[in-house]
């Protein structure tokens, strides 16, 4: 996701949240003994993960504390948690500001242990998810819309978020267990791959959603340009919903892959005439570049009413828009982020029925900081799944 600083926000405090918890209907002497337990807190469970303790000093297993399920919540024992280039630009404080110790992960799949008692949609046993929101007001218009990636009050993040009922920060799926209100918690379908779903978290919703919200349909032509986590996902989908695909990248290595991800053809954006070759063929361009990049060459291949939607999560340099080429075909520039949980829902549903997950490479705990180095330097086809039953 694009940006993980600008959810956080006070709208309700831990003690309130415990004392409403524990319902109206309590004698003198049991809301006595829950106010001496508000006093202290929620009852929590103890919890093992691979935490950062400051931006250069690598991965380390870290023991921290979840709480424990409240009449709402769902306790999930994670069985695998997608990397995400989020992770790094938060592990490492690229986008400043970072929280440590820092647990990062927001492509979270796992098993269902517990459930509080006013829980309807899961049960102990069920595979369940849990994406890069934990939490958000419930009652802003963009909530009441189940846009909650977009609650005015500020959504709780996964990672590295105020935790509005423990307190601290909230850590993330690199870890054995997950605590999530029921709201937050995507159903998982029967005969899914697991490890290769868990990045559909992120890297699905946050390319599903755009294509969903502009529309993309049966025939018409969309590039993909970057060809990472997000992108070979964004192929995938774009290409189950009828259009026809285009990888856009960088790397001659992936154009190779065009046909495997299920793209008609593949372009290098470093190529000139590639480009020109292709100007005003697209209706649709998702970007997942994750840096500073000229837009201009992709707005080039966009054809009358065509929309660049930037996914990426880019660094905090601006980046030049011309308005003569947008304003002859009126062209847009815009961006997205992630998806609510309604569509989170429909997304997983839609890949189920579709037969799509990520490529990955599984890996343990123990080689997050080589894995991290490999993403900086592309070289990951396509996303790093963390194998958590074997290594937290
Ligand atoms: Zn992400
Ligand atoms: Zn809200």
């Amino acid at each position: 996701m694009a940006d993980n600083k600008s959810y956080t926000c006070d709208h309700h405090e831990a003690t309130r949240r415990v004392v409403l918890e524990s319902g109206m209907a309590l004698g003198a002497t049991a809301a006595l003994a829950q106010n001496a337990q508000a006093a202290v807190g929620p009852k929590t469970l103890p919890a093992k993960g691979f935490a950062v303790k400051a931006k250069d000093s690598g991965f380390a297993p870290f023991a921290f504390k979840r709480r424990d399920v409240g009449p709402k919540d769902v306790l999930i024992d994670v069985l695998y948690c997608g990397v995400c280039h989020s992770d790094i630009h938060t592990a490492w404080n690229e986008w400043p500001g970072t929280h440590y110790p820092c647990v990062p992960g927001h492509e979270v799949l796992g098993r269902v242990l517990k459930t509080g008692k006013e829980v309807t949609r899961f049960k102990a046993g069920d595979i369940a998810a849990v994406g890069c929101l934990v939490d958000s007001c419930g009652h802003c218009p963009s909530c009441a819309e189940d846009l909650e990636q977009f609650c005015e009050n500020g959504a709780t993040l996964t990672y590295d978020s105020d935790d509005k009922i423990l307190g601290g920060h909230t850590y993330g799926g690199y870890s054995n267990l997950i605590t999530v209100t029921e709201h937050f918690v995507v159903k998982i379908p029967p005969k899914m791959d697991l490890a290769r779903t868990a990045p559909l978290l992120c890297a699905g919703i946050t390319t599903y959603s755009p294509m969903r919200h502009w529309k993309v349909t049966k025939g018409m032509k969309v590039g993909i340009a970057g060809i990472g986590g997000l992108g070979h996902v964004g192929v995938k989908i774009a290409a189950a919903l009828g259009a026809e695909v285009s990888l856009i990248t960088t790397t001659p290595g992936k154009l190779a892959d065009a046909a495997k991800l299920g793209a008609k053809d593949g372009l290098l954006v470093t190529d000139a005439a590639a480009v020109k070759a292709n100007a005003g063929r697209y209706d649709f361009i998702l970007s997942t570049i994750p840096q500073h990049h000229d837009v201009m060459p992709y707005v080039s291949m966009l054809r009358r009413d065509g929309v660049y939607v930037m996914v990426g999560a880019l660094d905090g340099t601006p980046m030049q828009v011309w308005g003569p080429p947008l304003i002859v075909q009126r062209k847009s520039v815009a961006g997205s982020v992630i998806g609510g949980l309604k569509e989170t829902q429909e997304m997983v549903d839609f890949c189920a029925a579709n037969g799509i997950a990520a490529d990955i490479e599984l890996i343990a705990g123990g080689n997050l900081d080589a894995a991290y180095k490999r993403v900086k330097a592309k070289d990951v086809r396509y996303r790093f799944v963390i194998d958590l039953a074997k290594t937290a």
